[in-house]
């Protein structure tokens, strides 16, 4: 009998803290053992040589909604899962909402457990939802496992989740904090945004740049600051997802200057597409906040490069191709860009290829971040005793992403004839391989 299950033979192995040359071995879906100075020479059942090529501990993207039960035809948790397992994510935290019934309640939160035990090829887990009706599930959807709970400060656009107002935030955030779990927030100005809207739409102007001047950065900032002064008040945890601007990360800063427990999300959007690519693409390219102009993107990725961003995820959010429909009407057309299977893509190109972020931040942000923040232990990093999430990329190889290339159940997305530098070669959950040579593999 083998030693070991799996051998990783001469990669380079990269971490938050350094990029090293190291053979891994995987037992029982564990790492077992970094070997940096010299080859590991046991046996296994399997040997990939990695040789030329760099290990990354697998992406957690902590962010996406991939609306099962209720809106499978939607996505759902297969083609989700395979879409992050093609694009070398090896774990998800599912959004409470477009998933129907949503998860703000115990039963909710089972139904889609056991879904997502039966379909997902990757690790799952799922955030609970704050809305008005259910400040007192909270705690049993604590000790159902969720992640984290998620609140809207504006309206969801989903009528069986509604947004929280100041009295839900404080009440909701009180509860989580006094069992010590976390709320992350969708935080955009309910008033500015449908005051904007409507004089906007009143005066007929209805074009991509005046859809993003609706929902002005302002409004995130004003979201912000009001949400962290509920988090000073109750000694909440708070999570701020989709920051779009630096300016907004700039609030965040200065809470945790001040001792706040505040933490800061971007998406690969806001690092890679502009109002330019909304105009052009319409609902395929439609979000919100929405997306910003270049000078913002080049801002957001010295956030990066600083350290004042915390995790990046994906928040895909795809609908059927018949609901992204845009004629003229920018308001029109159903928000969500699809874009789980490219980000570490987006990562690698954007950031470390173009601009200079090293690959060291680039798994902190996108792995181990996740995994210490939301408290998953065991994962987001390539050391002995670890879970054996691992995805393996060429960076020598470029490719020009076409629709067949990607998992989702509806093939549109803002990257497609983007051409990417950096290939996914491998990935590994909990120790088996699940995609090789472009194709997945789990479950056959
Ligand atoms: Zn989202």
């Amino acid at each position: 009998m083998a030693t070991y299950d799996l051998i990783i033979k001469n990669g380079t192995v990269v971490t938050a803290e350094r990029t090293v040359q190291a053979d891994i071995a995987v037992k029982d879906g564990k790492i077992i053992k970094v070997s940096p100075d010299k080859a590991i020479e046991e046996s296994a059942d399997r040997v990939i040589n990695a040789e030329g090529l760099h290990v990354f501990p697998g992406l957690i993207d902590s962010h996406v909604h991939f609306n099962e039960p209720g809106r499978a035809d939607w996505e759902g948790l297969e083609t989700g899962s395979k879409s992050l397992a093609a694009g070398g994510a090896t774990s998800f935290f599912d959004m409470p909402l477009n998933s129907t019934p949503p998860v703000i309640n115990k039963e909710n939160l089972e139904r889609k457990q056991e879904l997502a035990k039966e379909k997902s090829v990757v690790n799952a887990f799922c955030w609970g939802g704050l809305v008005p009706e259910n400040i007192s599930d909270l705690k049993a959807l604590h000790d159902g496992g969720v992640i984290g709970f998620k609140a809207f400060m504006s309206p969801s656009g989903i009528e069986d989740f509604n947004n929280a107002d100041d009295e839900t935030l404080y009440k909701g955030m009180k509860e989580i904090a006094s069992f010590g779990s976390l709320l992350a927030v969708h935080a955009e100005s309910t008033v500015m945004c449908e005051e904007l809207a409507a004089e906007k739409k009143a005066a007929g102007k209805t074009s991509a740049q005046d859809y993003v001047d609706s929902r002005p950065i302002i409004s995130e900032i004003e979201a912000v600051k009001r949400v962290i002064s509920y988090a000073e008040l109750t000694g909440c945890k708070l999570h701020i997802v989709h920051a779009s601007s630096r300016k907004v990360v700039k609030v965040i800063e200065d809470a945790k200057k001040r001792g706040v427990d505040v933490t800061v999300e971007t998406c690969p959007h806001y690092l890679a597409l502009t109002v330019e690519d909304l105009a052009e693409q319409k609902a395929i390219a439609k979000c919100a906040p929405p997306l910003r102009d270049k000078h913002e993107l080049e801002d957001l990725w010295e956030a990066v490069k600083a350290g004042e961003i915390d995790t990046i995820g994906s928040d895909h959010s795809p609908a059927p191709a018949d609901m992204k429909v845009i004629t003229d009407n920018f308001f029109e057309g159903w928000g969500g860009i699809s874009g789980a299977q490219s980000t570490l893509n987006i990562l690698l190109t954007e950031g470390h290829f173009k601009r200079g972020v090293p690959l060291e931040k680039i798994v902190e942000v996108a792995a181990t971040n996740p995994a210490k923040i939301f408290n998953i232990p065991m994962k987001g990093k390539i050391d002995a005793g670890y879970d054996a999430d691992i995805t393996i990329v060429n960076l020598s190889e470029s490719f020009v992403l076409e629709k067949d290339d990607l998992e989702y159940r509806h093939k549109h997305s803002p990257y497609i004839g983007h051409e990417y530098q950096g290939k996914v070669k491998t990935t590994i959950v909990n120790g088996e391989v699940v995609f090789e040579n472009d194709k997945i593999v789990a479950g056959k």
